[in-house]
């Protein structure tokens, strides 16, 4: 049985792939996309909405790692959280069909796998709740030591420990022969998603270029070589997709969610909430604001020191680059006015990277969630029967282009509301876009003389990609 196997490391960075042997031979027998990017923000449960729609955070409604959403935070780590914003949308967590239903409509299945959190997991398949394919994820819930849906999955794993054998590898080490003696064999999925949590978690600790960071990568890869073995071993025929769902950065500096709303204007401190969002802040309205509040509150956050880049809501505010122009926010009933990037350069050109505090307050050496470059930028590694061989491209690709991608893999139409594109330049009988170039496209934003922001988009093949911005400010 043909099928595509798509793996998902966290927080894996592209300038860090030939650190990784499998990972390297993959890429130089596939394919290999240089110019890869994040959705934005560039955050983990953004990428698993997207990964699994093939639609931008502004339409998934998943904007963030933390959300605000019917008054209330939610963090979409966790399957109850998940189920609450479920039940605030209209008993339908994402609003557009997913890669997974798409192909049960076609009697095809996808099973995703994850040791990242257990609401990552579920993200990537929302709908194994109502039994289409499945998810399995490492982190206890309930009373079982894993997340399973649906219930017949689950019923099968009962008494099986993620973490037994102890180390920081353990879940992965789990997962890896799970898929390979039992969801392989027994569940039989068309596509297969495996989400390797640990690398991220390790680098938010210890930070990128760290031993234990390094460590990590070697470690990663050496499981995903197994798992890429023993199920070429049974079937040959697998194509495999390798990506992340954001780049990484060492912090320079850590900002205090407190400070943050400091700087709001006294008399509309209780209408705002801001949501943390590691090098991203998400600033929501409470209640309705008139025009004049809004450019108030947006006016008080380009100010603070604090801040780089800000996509916002349509405003009179010099500086602000459009929301609308990141598509990261459609949903114009949740509120949000902002998505603001933590990231500047100052004016001798020195790179600031600020990150909030996360994690009970901890101070954290690394993160991602901004617009800069090195958060946005993911590696894309595509290998197999249905992929050239030894082929590196600069053409743009983001994870939207996933999903479609593996339509067309497994021989399905592409469903209007995935908004990417085949990568069909990537494919061995490929014939596609191969002599369209992309079009640069830059956005200036001016607040004043000596500061401005500009955002980088690429146009091709009919979509327009995000690359990075940046803000330069005295
Ligand atoms: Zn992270």
């Amino acid at each position: 049985m043909a099928s595509t196997l798509l793996i998902v490391i966290d927080g894996l960075r592209a300038t860090d792939v030939p650190k990784m042997p499998f990972l390297t031979e993959l890429a130089r027998s596939g394919v290999s996309y240089r110019e890869a990017r994040s959705v934005a923000p560039s955050l983990t449960r953004p990428a698993a909405a997207s990964l699994a729609t093939g639609a931008p955070p502004g339409t998934t409604g998943i904007t963030g790692n933390h959300l605000w959403a019917g008054g209330q935070p939610i963090d979409t780590g966790r399957p109850h959280q998940l189920a609450l914003l479920r039940s605030l949308r209209g008993n339908r967590l994402l609003p557009v069909p997913t890669l997974s239903e798409h192909l049960s409509g076609h009697s095809r299945r996808l099973v995703a796998v994850g040791t990242g959190s257990n609401g990552c997991t579920l993200l990537l398949n929302p709908a194994a709740v109502d039994g289409h394919g499945a998810v399995i994820g490492a982190h206890p819930f309930g009373e079982d030591a894993f997340y399973a849906q649906p219930e017949d999955v689950r019923s099968q794993l009962v008494g099986s420990t993620p973490g037994a054998s102890g180390g920081p590898f353990s879940e992965l080490d789990w997962a890896v022969d799970l898929i390979a003696d039992y969801v392989m064999p027994e569940v039989g999925p068309d596509v297969l998603v495996l989400w390797s949590g640990e690398l991220d978690d390790i680098q938010h600790d210890n930070g990128i270029g760290s031993p234990a960071g390094e460590d990590a990568l070697g470690e990663i890869d050496s499981r995903l070589r197994r798992l890429a073995d023993r199920i070429r071993a049974r079937s040959p025929h697998t194509d495999i997709i390798v990506t992340a769902d954001h780049g990484f950065s060492n912090a320079t500096h850590t900002v205090d969610v407190a400070d943050m709303a400091s700087v709001l204007p006294a008399s509309l401190s209780e209408d705002i909430q801001l949501v943390d969002n590691n090098g991203g802040l998400l600033v929501y309205a409470r209640r309705r604001l008139s025009a004049e509040e809004v450019d108030a509150v947006l006016d008080a956050v380009m100010s603070a020191d604090w801040s780089g880049p800000t996509f916002a809501v349509d405003c009179a505010v010099p500086g602000t680059l459009s929301l609308a122009d990141l598509r990261s926010s459609n949903r114009s009933d949740d509120g949000l006015l902002a998505y603001v990037s933590l990231t500047y350069r100052d004016r001798n050109g020195d790179q600031h990277v600020g990150h909030s505090t996360q994690r009970n307050g901890t101070h954290l050496a690394g993160g991602h969630g901004s617009t800069s470059s090195a958060d946005m930028r993911i590696p894309l590694v595509l290998n197999g029967p249905s992929f050239r061989i030894g082929h590196e491209t600069h053409l743009p690709a983001d994870h939207l282009d996933v999903p479609a991608t593996i339509c067309r893999l497994v021989g399905l139409p592409v469903p209007p509301s995935m908004s990417g594109r085949v990568l069909s330049e990537a494919r061995l009988r490929g014939t596609g876009n191969t002599c369209e170039t992309p079009k640069d496209h830059h956005v200036v934003a001016e607040r004043n003389a000596t500061d401005e922001t500009m955002a980088h988009f690429q146009e091709f093949s009919g979509r327009q990609y995000f690359l990075w911005a940046e803000r330069s400010r005295p």
